[in-house]
């Protein structure tokens, strides 16, 4: 998957996780995503670059696309509050 800026804060998407388990992994031109950084909900331009949906887009979804968007968004937001795991002890004794 090639790297795609966030158009609401810029940061770089180097990945994306499928929601529908059913499906494949990659995204295609059309899909729904949301930035794992502000959480914005965007989508997969024909180019794969990234468009930030404006609010009545949202509001102009399928009540189900919609509902998997802030479901989306809502684990990016509790994978932020996971504390980073600590550092290998190796690692840690070079940093002192
Ligand atoms: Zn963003």
């Amino acid at each position: 998957m090639p790297v795609a800026a966030c158009p609401r804060c810029g940061h770089r998407l180097n990945g994306a996780t499928n929601a529908d388990p059913r499906e494949d992994e990659a995204p295609d031109p059309g899909d729904l995503t949301v930035c794992a950084s502000c959480e914005a909900f965007l989508t997969y331009g024909p180019d794969m670059g990234l468009v930030a949906l404006s609010k009545r887009e949202v509001a102009e979804l399928l009540p189900a696309e919609r509902t998997n968007l802030v479901r989306a968004r809502d684990l990016v937001r509790l994978a932020k509050r996971i504390p980073d795991l600590p550092r290998p002890a190796g690692r840690a004794r070079e940093d002192r």
